[in-house]
């Protein structure tokens, strides 16, 4: 079989294929411990635990 495609595909043939790439919003989930959007599987920026323990030291400023 050669390496070309033997029809040019039809543009309701490419869009249908390309109707599979849509655009994903980006995934937040929630900090368990104070309850603020964070990325999933990283460490909160704004308590800084994960996995229900703390893994950076707690920000010390309050506002
Ligand atoms: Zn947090």
């Amino acid at each position: 079989m050669p390496p070309l495609p033997k029809k040019q595909l039809s543009k309701s043939k490419q869009r249908s294929r390309a109707a599979h790439y849509r655009f994903k919003p980006i995934a937040v989930s929630e900090c368990p411990q104070c309850h603020s959007p964070r990325l999933p599987h990283q460490v909160c920026p704004e308590c800084g635990s994960y996995g229900g323990r703390q893994v950076l030291p707690k920000p010390e400023e309050k506002t």
